[in-house]
């Protein structure tokens, strides 16, 4: 059964424990030749231990480039990111992504061979070690019987399938998900969901996940950022019982909720694209 801690139900943040990952008043930007675009604004918020931390909000909010901050491809123009009680500087095995495109396997490379090759290239593990832990998970997707398949001969579900095993295998403190099953159709998404939950309830592990869909948010996720459009800034915080840890509880059913604050006060969507 899934289960939230009692601090996720009250809404509180847990008590004497750090945050396994804080993003700390983070702004990023892109600088091109012409323009200075600026993708989130000051987003600030903290991910527990074995939290399904999901980040929503609509296309451009920059939801993917704080993905991208966090697993240290970017680096903020103002905040920090802290994994751990340390500040994120580069990309490290301990942040694992899995993305929504079906081509993120090695086409070259089996079932097997692609979660061992990540396995061995970030000297987590190597030889039998590896072999065995990338049986292990890719057992936990159910595809055992494909572990020596190439990729092209799986269905878009099982190479997400596949990427998850991989991402798992990693066993990261943070796995980042980036929109992983909007390419899948309804029900195979649906599933895939499922199965994503029954995964976490197994292992528990620690879950960043971004979507603009708010039923998979409301389904996937203990906790809900919702984040405003272009630029990104923090709109609200949710708890998958639909309480905020900020402002008192309404009583309203969490999607109904996030439909208002997404459409009452709607923000302009103007380009804030600075010239010069
Ligand atoms: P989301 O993932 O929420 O759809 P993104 O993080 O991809 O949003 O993008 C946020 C904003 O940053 C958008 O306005 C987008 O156009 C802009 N952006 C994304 N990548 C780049 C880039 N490489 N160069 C310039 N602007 C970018
Ligand atoms: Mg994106």
């Amino acid at each position: 059964m899934l289960q939230t801690t009692p601090a996720n139900i009250q809404g509180a943040t847990p008590v004497g424990v750090p945050p396994l990952l804080q993003v700390s008043g983070v702004t990023l930007q892109y600088k091109t030749k012409q323009h200075l675009v600026t993708a989130t604004y000051k987003v600030s918020f903290d991910v527990y231990q074995s939290d399904r931390f999901v980040l929503l909000g609509p296309s451009g909010c920059g939801k993917s480039t704080l993905l991208k901050a966090i697993g240290g491809y970017m680096t903020p123009t103002e905040g920090s990111i802290w994994l751990k009680g340390a500040p994120v500087t580069k990309p490290g095995p301990d942040r694992v992504f899995v993305f929504q495109e079906f081509d993120q396997l090695l086409p070259w490379k089996t079932v097997k061979q692609n979660v061992v090759f990540a396995l061995t290239s970030s000297r987590k593990l190597r030889g039998k070690a590896a072999d065995e832990k990338a049986l292990q998970y890719i057992d936990k997707v159910g595809l055992t019987k494909f572990a020596n398949s190439y990729p092209h001969t799986l269905s878009g579900g099982m190479k997400q399938r596949v990427a998850i095993a991989r991402a798992m295998a990693m066993e990261p403190d943070v796995l980042l998900m980036d929109e992983p099953f909007a390419a899948l159709d309804a029900l195979t998404r649906r599933k895939m969901q499922e199965e994503l939950l029954q995964l976490w309830s197994d292992t528990r592990f620690t879950v960043l996940f971004v979507t603009h869909s708010i039923p998979e948010a409301t389904l996937i996720g203990n906790r809900i950022l919702l984040l405003s459009p272009h630029p990104g800034q923090v709109k609200a915080e949710l708890n998958s019982d639909g309480s905020d840890p900020v402002s008192p509880s309404t009583g309203k059913k969490l999607s109904d909720s996030i439909h208002d604050m997404l459409f009452a006060d709607r923000v302009e969507e103007q380009e804030v694209v600075h010239h010069g």
